[in-house]
């Protein structure tokens, strides 16, 4: 078996102790693994899960050719020389009528035309409608002027949204309201989706106290369970929540290991740095694997990455993927977002998609070291010329959640930067979208 702490140390930068973002990022994503179980659901349930086999259509879509005004439909041939010329006046009988729903099924000769709404499939032999705004009628006679339409304008065609056999939606994709559209569009309606991913959570640390339990001196309640739950059921994962671990290594190693038997993916929060009470690094050294467990980034320097078995040993049990979270409250956020969620969006079966970044111009000095990523909550607004500009909010700890709330943006400052003046470009991640 190469474990995690091989593996990780061939990647360029390794630096166990203080590893790029981007490297960091590299290694999750080489040990994230999805899950193939397959469930078939129906299109209601389908919306945020991610699609496990390409949808094929089974016909064309539309299935007819189809008028896409309110007009006439006529066949194209009488047209032939008039535009521009003496004749350019057309003169059709009217044969008709074919509304969305109810077809005309008669014949239609080159000097008739047949009335027709917007869906209504074409008349046989029809291959041009012309708008009922451009025609003068007098009884069944319809005139119009032969120049005001092109042969086969305002005709859908049969298959222009999706020809038979073609793939509407590849495998790999999250299922958006269009998707669920698009699928009814072809009659389906079950609808084959990865299972969920499963992902238990607990929290580390003698002062937290749960909600309804009597905050003691020196507690403070437990905020990192619920932030967690919440972002996890955003991305429809389905969430496992163990509760507060004290700081004591048997519990800490109980709850890893059970938390393993019953999930894909362990998150747990603080006892990660090198306190007295930080015992989950060393546990992990002993019964898991890990790769890394400081980062070069801040928010969110410790940061353990690894492996944990349910099992006495490492290798023995069932195995889960293993991210011990710093226990700040930001701190929790940044390193979900930035380095968790994407392994969880591959875990899920899903195709990541690249974070969609915008320029803004900064309007203070903000202070930065270089050699480590930073992510500042940031307020970004759009000037008057359609520009964007942020601020950073005023409080950057990562014990002040409420920084999170304030922001609209993470302020994105790449590894090698130091201090950004007032008027410089920098990238945000706005939170819509995002989160
Ligand atoms: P630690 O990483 O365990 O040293 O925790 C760092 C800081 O985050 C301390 O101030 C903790 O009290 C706080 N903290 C840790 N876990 C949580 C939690 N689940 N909810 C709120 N604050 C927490
Ligand atoms: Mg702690």
């Amino acid at each position: 078996m190469t474990t995690l702490n091989e593996f990780s140390s061939c990647v360029a930068q390794y630096d166990p102790q203080a590893l790029p973002v981007t490297a960091a990022q590299a290694i999750v994503r080489q040990w994230a693994t999805p899950v193939t179980a397959v469930e078939h659901v129906p299109l209601h349930d389908a919306l945020d899960r991610v699609l496990a086999a390409d949808i094929v259509s089974p016909s064309d879509v539309p299935a007819h050719d189809n008028s896409a005004m309110d007009g006439y439909a006529f066949r194209s041939a009488v047209l032939a020389g008039r535009a521009n010329s003496e004749a350019n006046s057309v003169e059709l009988t009217l044969a008709g009528k074919a509304l969305a729903g109810h077809p005309f099924g008669g014949a239609v000769a080159v000097t008739e035309c047949v009335r027709v709404m917007t869906g209504a499939s074409m008349p046989a032999d029809c291959d041009t409608v012309v708008p009922q705004e451009l025609v003068t009628r007098s009884g069944e006679t319809i005139r119009f002027a032969a120049s005001a339409v092109r042969g086969g304008a305002n005709r859908r065609l049969a298959g222009e949204d999706l020809p038979r056999g073609s793939v509407a939606l590849r495998a790999g994709r999250i299922l958006r309201p269009s998707d669920l559209g698009l699928i009814a569009s072809l009659g389906i309606a079950e609808v084959p989706v990865r299972r969920r991913l499963r992902v238990a959570f607990f929290s580390t640390g003698d002062e937290l106290r749960s909600l309804g339990e009597p905050l003691d001196p020196g507690c403070v309640y437990d905020s990192n369970r619920h932030t967690l739950f919440a972002m996890l059921r955003r991305m429809n994962i389905d969430p496992l929540d163990l509760g507060v671990v004290r700081d004591e290594p048997a519990a800490l190693e109980a709850a890893l290991r059970s938390a393993a038997a019953s999930a894909d993916v362990v998150l747990t929060s603080g006892g990660v740095s090198v306190g007295e009470a930080d015992f989950t690094q060393q546990l992990l050294q002993t019964f898991g694997d890990v790769a890394f467990w400081s980062l070069a980034m801040r928010p969110g320097r410790p940061l353990a990455f690894g492996r944990v078995w349910s099992g006495e040993r490492p290798g023995l049990g069932l195995p889960a993927l293993f991210f011990g979270l710093p226990g700040n409250p930001v701190a929790v956020m940044v390193t979900f977002y930035q380095i968790v969620r994407e392994a969880l969006v591959v875990m899920s079966g899903a195709t990541p998609q690249p974070a969609a970044l915008l320029q803004a111009t900064s309007r203070e000095l903000i202070r930065k070291r270089a050699g480590r990523t930073e992510f500042q909550r940031g307020v970004a607004t759009r000037d008057a010329r359609g520009q964007w500009q942020v601020t950073p909010t005023p409080s950057q700890s990562s014990g002040v959640l409420s920084s999170m709330s304030e922001a609209n943006c993470f302020i994105v400052l790449e590894h090698e930067r130091s201090d950004i003046t007032a008027g410089e470009s920098v990238d945000i991640m706005l939170f819509d979208g995002l989160i």
